[in-house]
């Protein structure tokens, strides 16, 4: 299929072509770049033969540091350049594969960079969007009866976050102090967070040319906006959050990191993968409404290496038990006339699946503290210990294609000493 040898288990095959930014010891600006294989085609050096009927007048945007400049571009770009650098690593093509030359240049091996944030992150959104996820949640703190907000199957839930705390793969993250209040019918405390927790999430990054202030995306072309995706880890304190949640929700105990991976999967990608959407009960609004699939089986872990130690697989989970679609997210984010950007970061909330096995995040796993989960060095956990690792993957596996988004890892440092 390509002149680039790509291992029988690669996440990125010529199927998959997610674009990241990298760099290298010898070149440490940052670059545009797309996975294939074990390698790296670095487009700022190939910037140039993007010479089709749309990109031939925004080559630029492929010699920036960052995303953004392509992010901005219409949908049709996107696509066309899926469609050049596709062309370009295909094995029946001889541009790149007969020159000797610029091939040194332009393909650099994936263990030799450093990844980077794909885009600069102007804005960040969490949504609640995984109905296992909400009820196992709403029973733990309401009881049975009241475990979905009645506003729940209406809203797709979400919270502004922090987009300057947003980082990539291979960050460490410091366990952060805050006030929590152990005992209800104590005072609060102020110290290091006792209950640190990941949540398994997926999140996409919005495109192309995005209404001004006071115009909402409409259903019918909200995909031009949605240019792909990431696996991302939101790092939480739950006894801070706990404590601080009434009566305006997440605030400190969302804001201490919040890991993505650094490739971005593009939706022509994942579209061999599309899955029948969840089943909405009630019906949602009209402006909330669309039919065509847009849920995707993409299968997700998660997996806690102890310090010194090996990985121990927690959670398995899939992209397809999420409720709300990336579609009515992103109309209904923007419904107010709410202005979005190129760049901004939209995230699915915890993805949970209907079994015990398949909880996205310690809270849910260990039951709130009551079931500890065992790893395979015979340690147990409810919530994480410092010097822990939390490694996620994303992959689509199907008709001999695999379509991976690889991993998003980080490390947990221990609290600051006060
Ligand atoms: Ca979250």
């Amino acid at each position: 299929m390509s002149w680039v040898n790509v291992p029988a288990e690669s996440n990125f095959p010529l199927e998959n072509l997610p674009y990241g930014v990298f760099s290298t010891a010898s070149e440490p600006q940052h670059r545009i770049g797309v996975a294939i294989g074990d390698h790296i085609l670095d487009l700022s050096k190939i910037a140039h033969l993007f010479d089709g009927p749309l990109l031939s007048e925004h080559q630029a945007v492929f010699q920036q540091s960052s995303l953004n400049g392509l992010m901005s571009l219409p949908r049709a770009c996107w696509i066309e350049a899926r469609h050049t650098i596709s062309s370009l690593l295909s094995r029946s093509n001889s541009r790149l594969r007969d020159n000797t030359e610029m091939r040194s240049k332009c393909m650099v091996v994936q263990a030799e960079a450093t990844m980077h944030l794909p885009a600069k992150i102007g804005d960040y959104t969490d949504f609640y969007s995984s109905v296992d996820h909400a009820t196992n949640v709403g029973i733990m703190f309401r009881g049975k009866e009241n475990a979905l907000m009645p506003n729940w199957k209406y809203i797709p839930v979400g919270y502004h976050g922090r987009a300057s705390s947003v980082v990539v793969s291979g960050t460490p993250i410091r366990r952060p102090n805050g006030q929590t209040r152990p005992v209800d019918t104590e005072p609060p405390k102020f110290g290091a967070c006792r209950l640190m927790d990941f949540e398994l999430e997926m999140a996409f990054f919005v495109g192309g040319v995005t209404p001004s202030l006071g115009h909402p995306i409409d259903m019918k072309n909200v995909e031009e906006h949605i240019f792909g995706m990431v696996v991302m880890n939101d790092w939480s304190a739950r006894d801070i959050q706990k404590w601080e949640y009434v009566p305006l929700g997440p605030f400190l105990a969302k804001n201490l990191g919040t890991s993505i991976s650094p490739w971005v999967v593009s939706m022509e990608a994942l579209k061999p993968f599309a899955v029948d959407n969840y089943l909405q009960d009630p019906a949602p609004f009209q402006y909330l409404q669309h039919n065509d699939k847009y849920t995707f089986d993409v299968k997700l872990s998660v997996a806690i290496q102890p310090e010194g130690g090996q990985p121990t697989t927690v959670c398995e989970s899939n992209m397809k038990y999420l409720y709300w679609t990336m579609k009515q997210q992103l109309v209904h984010h923007s419904i107010t006339g709410c202005n979005m950007n190129p760049g901004d970061l939209l995230a699915s909330g915890t993805i949970s699946g209907p079994e015990p096995t398949s909880f996205g995040s310690m809270l849910e796993l260990s039951w709130r503290g009551t079931k500890p989960i065992k790893l395979n060095d015979g340690t147990e956990r409810k919530f994480l210990q410092d010097g822990d690792t939390v490694i996620m993957e994303g992959v689509c596996v199907g008709n001999g294609i695999r379509i991976g988004f690889g991993s998003v890892s980080g490390k947990l440092l221990p609290a600051l000493p006060l």
